[in-house]
């Protein structure tokens, strides 16, 4: 094609996707080609067509990562241990029901369970630890494992993962994000980590879980494992095709789409992958952000990751497509070992919130606190209500005791 029809074929995708019209494989390999204002702002037109253009939103609550032991070993991954590898880790339910606690303090409402598949936990071991959440925060949404870890329960039990997660479910698990997922092209999965559990794996649990009603609170895209922008492609249409047909058959799909690019220094593909400069990594992030909003129209909700790209780069994306801004994650832990070491001199959750808040309003939105099915809960945030005590947490944690106390 000539300069100028390529310019005008990208032209045509960007109308197309702004009139909510789907885009076939070519027209989204057009966009990565799109000047970058012209794409942030179809993205966020669009994003303002489909979701409430006057607020971004945000959650309270907690990760805990249960295990690091992993039998997987993805080359990718700075996480994992071998189970008498030094460093290695598995919480008990006292550690883990001491990080809840700290998750309830600061007002959480979810909480994602996830770690590597470690064939020294017993399936029983999961279905106890359920039980004692559901029974001692039954307010609290749990979110739990991966596909990859459901596998690995298969394997373990020789059950299928149906039945497994029937019984995890019956438990009390609420929801399994569409983690595992980096990039769902087996030639990419295959590089990067062999053992990794295969794309027609992936969508067959994450369909069994939907099936069974279970929440799937996220699903996710991970670049720079030296993927070409059609395998990127390849993994935005299996996704937008799969919540089609998940919907379709169980009214029950992907509640949001988020994207960051992979950490890979501290990994065995650090030599095979170097790190792009910052700048490089910042600017694709944000163009992956603006594409999967055109692209996954299907998919309403789309987080900006700040852990990762930081507040600055999370601010543009609340411009260029995303519409909630990941809240406080693994808080609890770092809440908890600062308490444990006696620094805690400004309770951080307190701090982080403000961040996040300050984040949304730098970006021109009103910040929303929401549940994890997106529910509004306060429209003008936390930050300057009501506080708890004198740790001052949140506007949450005030209005919980209100209506215990005017129960
Ligand atoms: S399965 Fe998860 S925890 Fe295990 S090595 Fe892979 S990414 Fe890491």
């Amino acid at each position: 094609m000539k300069v100028c029809d390529t310019q005008s074929f990208a032209a045509d995708a960007l109308d197309r996707a702004i009139a909510g019209k789907r885009l076939s494989r070519e027209q989204v390999l057009a966009l990565y080609e799109v000047p970058w204002p012209e794409l942030a702002a179809a993205a966020h037109e669009l994003r303002l067509q489909v979701t409430d253009p006057e607020i971004a939103t945000y959650s309270i609550g907690g990760n805990i990562d249960y295990t690091n032991v992993c039998v997987v070993a993805c080359r990718f991954c700075a996480f994992y241990r071998a189970g008498h590898q030094k460093g290695a880790f598995t919480l008990t339910f006292d550690e883990i029901l001491g990080q809840m606690e700290e998750i309830r303090r600061i007002g959480g409402r979810d909480v994602l369970i996830q770690g590597g598949v470690n064939p020294d936990l017993p399936f029983g071991w999961y279905l106890e630890l359920f039980r004692l959440l559901k029974a001692g925060y039954p307010e609290i949404h749990v979110d739990a494992l991966s596909p990859e870890e459901i596998l690995g329960l298969e394997k373990l039990t020789g059950r299928n993962a149906e039945d497994i997660l029937a019984d995890l479910k019956d438990a009390g698990m609420d929801g399994m994000p569409g983690a595992s997922a980096e990039i769902l092209v087996d030639e990419v999965r295959a590089r990067t980590a062999p053992t990794r559990l295969t794309v027609r794996n992936w969508f067959r649990i994450v369909d069994a879980a939907l099936e069974l009603g279970l929440f799937n609170p996220w699903v996710s895209m991970v670049t720079g494992f030296g993927e070409t922008p059609a395998q990127r492609v390849e993994h935005l249409l299996a996704l937008r095709e799969h919540q089609d047909l998940a919907m379709e058959r169980h009214g029950n799909g992907f509640a949001a789409f988020k994207v960051w690019p992979a950490r890979l220094e501290p990994t065995r593909l650090n030599d095979k992958m170097p790190a792009a400069p910052p700048d490089e990594t910042s600017r694709e992030y944000l163009r992956h952000v603006a594409v999967a909003r055109l692209v996954l129209n299907n998919i309403r909700n789309h987080r900006a990751v700040w852990r990762t790209m930081g507040f600055g780069v999370a601010q543009a994306a609340l411009r260029a497509g995303a519409n909630d801004l990941c809240g406080t994650g693994s808080i609890n832990a770092i809440n908890a070992a600062m308490m444990a070491t006696g620094k805690g001199v400004q309770d951080p959750a307190q701090l982080l919130i403000q961040q996040v808040e300050g984040c949304i309003s730098a970006a021109g939105f009103v910040p929303a606190l929401r549940d994890v099915r997106y529910n509004i809960l306060s429209r003008n945030g936390v930050v300057g209500t009501a506080l708890h005590d004198s740790a001052a947490t949140s506007g949450v944690v005030a209005r919980r005791k209100n209506e215990e106390a005017n129960a």
